[in-house]
């Protein structure tokens, strides 16, 4: 028997129903790649848990034969997260998919982590309240922990990371812990539901989370507001900001970008750097802070400027917003969308934009800016044909020319994507002295380094 035999024949043995270990070429290959540019690798096997319990023995079983486990959601995440480098298990945690409890009156539900977004969003709404995380893909919750996801909504809401109370999870061998409480604050201890949050399937498996859920607010408007230049629109964003009203999403595009949705969409926007600014709130403070956003904008001189107030309306702009990757991928049919992510402080936006747009042009590359604007989130979507070596070196160069623009300016590297194998060397060059704590804790949970190895930080020689 080969080793992988063995292996399927102890993971068959450790969930209740054997056919949710497979290693069928078509399920080895949904599990065996992203969306992007990077490289896909089949796992030997695929397993779909159930349960926590199945997650535990799936984890000792690969203790046992020493094989790698990368935990797989929704597979949305965009840094090459949810690619088994060594091959092994790639654990799928879509069935773990029931809502536990959901508590209305603390804003509370715990749930399993293979439930989607949207999911829980759908039934919140049946008591008047929402959960405020909206990556644009309906990722599962297990997931958007795992990658500190956030989106359009973080300006008001905040990442993932402050949404999450406490966790259940599995550290690898098999131990099961749980971590906080479904009180909405602690002091009790390390934070190792924060550590957790973001770790991006490298410490544990994580198999249930609490998390806070938000009141669907009562009012809210959405303005679509263009300017002569990106520059224009980024001094704009800041003073946006700093005005201090009800904004809860913000996004800015640039001239290429909005073109491309225009082309893919049928949108008829005006092809000018475009601000979409919604506010939100109780009805009285909307209409306060909308008086008020329109003589801030005013002093940017914009090119041209609608606020909607009908939610139809409201909807078809942020549904274009939100398929704007299919669109930047329709630009250029064949090449794969290559996603940068940095993040800069909000007063350094009108900076960051003009440069990214420089960048862009200097390194003779199809490219747009889209971003999460009022927290300062810049991503440049690079067309790629990853068969051509230059394409890739000169999108290899832009990328690693907006990380150290975005550090410069006294930003990150990645914003919400998180590291996975496509920023490692970023990761380096950003908290270069903190790589060796970071390993040194990744060897208190996975002591193997078995779980989701190759992302994040590389293991340092023995
Ligand atoms: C069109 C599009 C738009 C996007 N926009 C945004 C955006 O605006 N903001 C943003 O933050 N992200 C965005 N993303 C990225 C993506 O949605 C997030 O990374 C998402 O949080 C990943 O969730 P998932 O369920 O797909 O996880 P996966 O992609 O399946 O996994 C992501 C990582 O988490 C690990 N993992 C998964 N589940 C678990 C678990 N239960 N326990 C431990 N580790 C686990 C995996 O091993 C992997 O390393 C976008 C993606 C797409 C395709």
């Amino acid at each position: 028997m080969s080793a992988t035999e063995a292996l399927v024949e102890a993971l068959r043995a450790a969930v209740s129903d054997p056919s949710r270990v497979t290693t069928g070429d078509s399920e080895r290959r949904l599990h065996s790649e992203d969306l992007t540019y990077h490289a896909g690798r089949d796992p030997d096997v695929v397993v779909y848990a159930v349960d926590t319990q199945e997650v535990s023995r799936v984890l000792s079983v690969a203790d046992e034969h020493e094989v790698a486990v990368t935990p797989f959601g929704a597979g949305t995440s965009l840094e090459g997260h949810v690619i088994p480098l060594q091959r092994g298990i790639s654990l799928d945690l879509t069935r773990m998919n029931d809502i536990i409890s959901l508590w209305p009156s603390d804003m509370t539900a715990r749930v399993q982590a293979g439930v989607t977004r949207l999911q829980l969003t759908r039934a919140a709404a049946e008591h008047g309240l929402f959960f405020p995380v909206d990556p644009g893909a309906d990722a599962t919750l297990g997931g958007m922990a795992a990658t500190n996801a956030s989106g359009t909504t973080a300006v008001r809401y905040g990442k993932m990371r402050p949404q999450v109370l406490a966790l259940e999870a599995v550290l690898p061998g098999g131990r099961v812990i749980r971590t906080g409480t479904r009180a909405l604050k602690s002091s009790a201890g390390y934070d190792l539901t924060g550590l957790l949050v973001g770790s991006e399937g490298t410490l544990a498996v994580i198999t249930e989370l609490t998390l806070r859920l938000q009141p669907i607010p009562e009012a809210t408007t959405l303005t679509r507001v263009s300017f002569a230049d990106i520059e224009t629109a980024g001094e704009a964003i800041s003073s946006v900001v700093s005005a201090g009203l009800a904004v809860s999403r913000m996004e800015v595009l640039d001239e290429w970008m909005v073109r491309a949705v225009n082309n893919f969409a049928d949108a008829g926007l005006p092809e000018d750097p475009t601000l979409l600014i919604e506010l939100s709130g109780s009805r009285a403070a909307v209409d306060a802070d909308l008086a008020d956003l329109s003589e801030l904008l005013a002093a940017h001189a914009p090119t041209g400027r609608v606020t909607e107030t009908d939610p139809t309306a409201q909807t078809r702009l942020w549904r274009i917003r939100h398929d704007i990757y299919f669109a930047e991928k329709a630009v250029s049919p064949g090449r794969e969308n290559r996603s940068t992510d940095v993040c800069v402080p909000v007063s350094e936006m009108a900076g960051a934009l003009r440069a990214s747009r420089e960048l862009i042009d200097q390194h003779g590359l199809q490219a747009g800016i889209v971003g999460h604007a009022g927290d300062g989130n810049i991503h440049v979507a690079i067309l790629t044909d990853t068969d051509d070596e230059d394409e890739m070196a000169r999108a290899r160069a832009l990328t690693d020319a907006l990380v150290d623009d975005a550090l410069a300016r006294g930003g990150t590297c990645t914003g919400e994507h998180g590291v996975g194998l496509g920023k490692i060397d970023a990761l380096e060059r950003e908290h270069g002295d903190l790589i060796g704590l970071m390993q040194a804790v990744k060897r208190v949970f996975d002591p193997k380094w078995l779980l989701d190895p190759g992302k994040v930080i590389a293991k340092p020689h023995d």
